[in-house]
């Protein structure tokens, strides 16, 4: 079945109908969902699907974007969550340089704290990157990330990049994007890295494939995704679904 690796119910965009939404899922060919954390409000939220929902696990992490609520404190917290059974990997963490704010610097000192805390508890990382691949990289080399593994999730970068962070251990998110007219970057990226190191996603309620672009994404929508994965790959859909959850089953350790 399906392994959704990148979602966010928690989302306000689930409001009205999330149980109705998410109680349907297995039954539409989702076998598993991570729920990713933002921030520490996300974080509890996930684990709280997660503890609800038997197919969904959580990730615990605080997205670039909202580093500036981090404290010392609030860190010790986001460590304890980590040891809940259903928290799967440290994420999304990364660095977002489209926006302004936090400051590169701020975003850089929690990235690598988030980095050891994946390390000291021996999880993968959901790495979040947007305009910021050089430091991305870097950083990313020089932690040994290939010994927790992790993923780069909704890769926007370019094929070279990609096949450097598949050498060094990491897997490849592939979401909506592959499927947009203006997606011809992303389908190279998918053409060049193996099948065993992509990972299906949504980043749901964000980047509905296309037919649905614009609308509310959820992971109702993976088919679309698996669908243009297979024709560009010259696999059946059958293959990509069962590869990639082979995948994320190996990355997460959910066995
Ligand atoms: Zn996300």
């Amino acid at each position: 079945m399906i392994f959704e690796t990148h979602a966010h119910y928690d989302d306000a965009a689930f409001d009205l109908d999330r149980n109705e939404l998410l109680s349907a899922m297995p039954d539409s060919g989702i076998g598993t969902i991570i729920n990713v954390g933002a921030s520490l409000k996300s974080t509890e939220a996930s684990i709280k699907l997660a503890d609800k929902y038997a197919f969904i696990y959580a990730a615990a992490g605080v997205h670039p974007s909202e580093t500036a609520e981090l404290t010392e404190e609030n860190f010790k917290w986001l460590e304890d969550q980590c040891h809940n059974k259903k928290v799967v990997a440290v994420g999304e963490i990364g660095l977002d340089y489209y926006w302004d704010e936090p400051g590169h610097e701020i975003q850089k000192f929690w990235f690598q704290r988030q980095l050891d805390l994946a390390h000291k508890i021996n999880k993968p990382v959901i790495i979040h990157s947007r305009d910021a691949a050089k430091d991305t990289f870097d950083i990313l080399a020089s932690n040994n990330v290939g010994r927790i593994g992790g993923v780069i999730h909704c890769f926007s970068y370019s094929t070279d990049f990609a096949l450097h962070y598949v050498e060094m251990g990491l897997y490849i998110g592939i979401g909506g994007v592959v499927t947009f007219k203006n997606g011809k970057k992303l389908k190279e990226v998918v053409e060049a890295v193996p099948i065993e190191k992509i990972l299906l996603e949504t980043d749901s309620p964000y980047l509905a494939p296309e037919p649905n672009r614009g609308k509310r994404n959820s992971s109702l929508n993976i088919p679309y995704i698996a669908q243009m994965i297979a024709e560009i790959k010259g696999l059946t859909y059958d293959k990509v679904v069962k590869i990639t959850e082979e995948n994320a089953r190996r990355m997460y350790q959910i066995l």
